[in-house]
């Protein structure tokens, strides 16, 4: 994928006042321009495209900086979300983007420098509080690292700090910018992962495993620390088998000493992402099997069958190196109980866990 995915820039009013739109325009020169009103056309389930063509350049008037939106139902790993912006120029069929967001287009905030000055405020305020943070969550974080830098913009910032684990999580080779940069303390890089059949049928527009752990090889050998996710995990035939052809590469490719943390989550989505899915990608595969209501209100596999996803991946990724820093993304504690041996009984005791991991790999 080139810079060559954007068609077009829009521009809400005001935002060519800020540094970041300028430095943005500079690197897609050549490519028609718009200024557009504030809000805006709306996306929706019959959107088939969700403009993921088009760049849009805007500043944010919401909070930088928020708590991942767990809930008390499930045990959740106390995430802050960096948010610079939504949507994502890969189409993962699962994603849970198709539902969530509202607006079409790439969105890019420009205000980053006002909204980061807040973000350092709140983290300065509280030297005593590990702050692990990700852009990951709205959007892939370095697909349109080429065009909008902002890797180079964010690692000297992150990595002066103390108490902060930024993570970069990707299904993509794009690191060219973080390679780029002299800084690396403080900075998971991570990459998501699934069995290659999933990756080739599920993840449009995402690099083959072999070319993400290749890259993942590679910023380790230029001093990363690296994470995987392996979320959300998908029932399908020859499943187990297809899920260690990934655990292969990753032996192949990756030094498990350096790995901070590895997340295992099953696959659940909102009742309402099912006929996006089925509209948007009438191929897809990863709406087969049963599902029912979790607590939270999401669908998701019977209980039995995520122990079993869960309970194969920890043993073999165990076989692989005794520390990766396992955990599983909101799940229940008897499910952690049964999966994993242990449980951290509630989100503090994950947020604990996660906490030690940044400390031991950072200091
Ligand atoms: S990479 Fe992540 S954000 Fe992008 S389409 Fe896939 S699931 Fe959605």
């Amino acid at each position: 994928m080139s810079k060559g995915f954007i068609k077009k820039v829009t521009m809400e009013e005001g935002a060519l006042q800020y540094d970041f739109s300028r430095k943005i325009l500079k690197n897609l020169r050549g490519t028609p321009v718009t200024e557009r009103q504030p809000g805006g056309e709306k996306t929706g389930p019959n959107d088939s495209t969700m403009g993921k063509d088009i760049l849009h350049l805007l500043p944010y008037k919401g909070e930088f900086l928020k708590p991942c939106p767990g809930t008390t139902d499930y045990i959740c790993c106390g995430y802050q979300i960096l948010n610079l912006g939504t949507n994502c120029p890969l189409d993962c069929t699962y994603c849970i983007l198709q539902s969530y967001i509202n607006q079409p287009n790439l969105r890019v905030f420009v205000n980053l420098d006002v909204g980061l000055k807040q973000v350092f405020q709140q983290i300065d305020k509280q030297p005593d509080k590990i702050f692990r943070i990700g852009t990951g969550e709205f959007t892939d974080s370095l697909a349109m690292d080429p065009i909008t830098r902002l890797s180079e913009h964010l690692l000297p910032l992150f990595s002066r700090r103390r108490n902060v684990a930024l993570e970069l999580k990707t299904k993509t080779t794009r690191v060219e910018g973080l390679l780029a940069s002299k800084y690396r303390d403080r900075v998971v890089l991570s990459w998501s992962l699934n069995s290659p059949y999933i990756a080739r049928h599920e993840e449009k527009m995402a690099e083959n495993l072999d070319k993400r752990l290749k890259a993942a090889r590679r910023c380790q050998s230029e001093g990363f620390i690296l994470g995987f996710h392996f979320d959300p995990l998908i029932h399908h035939p020859g499943w187990k088998d297809e899920y260690l052809k990934t655990l292969d590469l990753m032996d192949k490719y990756i030094d498990p000493k350096g790995v901070i943390w590895i997340s295992l989550g099953s696959i659940r989505f909102m009742p309402g992402l099912k006929p996006i899915i089925r509209k948007r990608h009438p191929n897809s595969r990863v709406l087969d099997g049963e599902f029912v209501t979790g607590l939270d209100g999401k669908m998701r596999y019977f209980k039995p069958i995520r122990i079993d996803q869960f309970g194969h991946l920890r043993e073999n990724l165990e076989k692989w190196h005794s520390s990766l820093g396992l955990y599983l993304c909101m799940e229940s504690d008897d499910v952690w109980e049964s999966t994993m041996g242990w449980s951290p009984g509630e989100t503090a005791g994950l947020s604990r866990y996660l906490d030690k991991r940044v400390v031991e790999f950072f200091g």
